[in-house]
């Protein structure tokens, strides 16, 4: 009976489970399981390592693990090492493989919304510098974007992303970008507010499609601030959705449809 799961702390609030288990369903996979697997940040590499032996085919990864995963694999993916962090694990053979699918379900979002083959054309603003925002900045750069730019609230982090990152450059205002993604944790809460980001109505007066990697029970403060600006929004929910298919996909070697996720977990 092959296992999946995600591994986070905290990691209660996880839809990955639900997510994992249409999947197997949509695939017609019997037997296979997704289990929430909360491990503390001191024994995340001997606990992960261990998995295999315990009926582990691979492993979501998410907050604070994601750096970790990858500097534990025997083999990591040519995105995850460009973007420093894996949020998929897979155990074949006793090696531990890292991948990061966060960067290729951003593109893939980005660019079916837009219904384009690339970014070429198109300049992109990332708002964040944690791992999410190395994902968005990286999907935005290999997606042919004619320029990638990133805003953070503290400026230092955003231009040691920028340096670690070919392609990217930091700034302190938005200017006028043609797609924003928000990939800082502004929104997490209901009650959050557009004070603390760098977006207005004249920032924003080229943008075609706004990306908020935050989603909730509640519609987002950028969701909001898009919808009134009669903006393009695509959801967090549909990067979750897109990254977990592509991990199902590393793990079983088949692609469940994108519709099954969406309605597990909308
Ligand atoms: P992270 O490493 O904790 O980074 C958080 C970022 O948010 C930092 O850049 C931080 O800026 C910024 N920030 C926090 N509060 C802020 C505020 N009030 N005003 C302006 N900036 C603020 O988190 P992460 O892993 O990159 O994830 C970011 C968000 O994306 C989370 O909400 C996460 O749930 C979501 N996410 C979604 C998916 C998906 O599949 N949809 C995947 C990954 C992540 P400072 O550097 O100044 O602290």
């Amino acid at each position: 009976m092959p296992l999946t799961g995600v591994a986070g702390w905290p990691v209660g609030h996880s839809r990955s489970p639900a997510l994992h288990a249409a999947a197997f369903i949509d695939l017609g996979l019997e037997g296979w399981e997704s289990q929430l697997l909360p491990i503390p940040p001191g024994v995340f590499a001997e606990t992960a390592m261990a998995l295999p032996d315990a009926g582990f085919a691979g492993i979501n990864v998410t907050i604070p693990h994601k750096e970790a995963a990858l500097a534990l694999a025997g083999v990591q993916s040519a995105d995850a090492a460009a973007i420093g962090a894996a949020n998929t694990l897979s155990f074949h053979d006793g090696v531990v493989h890292a991948s990061n699918t966060d960067a290729p379900a951003i593109r893939d979002a980005l660019l079916e919304s837009l219904g384009t083959p690339s970014l070429e054309g198109l300049r992109v603003l990332v708002m964040g510098a944690g791992g999410s925002a190395r994902a968005a900045a990286y999907a935005a750069v290999s997606a042919g974007a004619d320029g990638v730019s990133v805003w953070n609230r503290t400026p230092e982090r955003a231009v040691a992303l920028a340096d670690s990152i070919n392609g990217v450059e930091h700034v302190v205002e938005a200017g006028r970008p043609d797609v924003v993604i928000n990939a800082t944790s502004v929104g997490l809460n209901a009650e959050d507010v557009m004070a603390g980001l760098p977006l207005d109505e004249a920032t924003t007066s080229d943008c075609r499609l706004l990306l908020d990697l935050v989603y909730g029970e509640h519609q987002t403060a950028v969701s909001s601030f898009g919808g009134e600006l009669g903006i393009t929004v695509v959801d967090g929910l549909e990067v979750l959705v897109r990254q977990g298919a592509l991990s199902i996909e590393i793990w079983t070697g088949q692609a469940p449809s994108l519709q099954a996720l969406r309605d597990a977990v909308s």
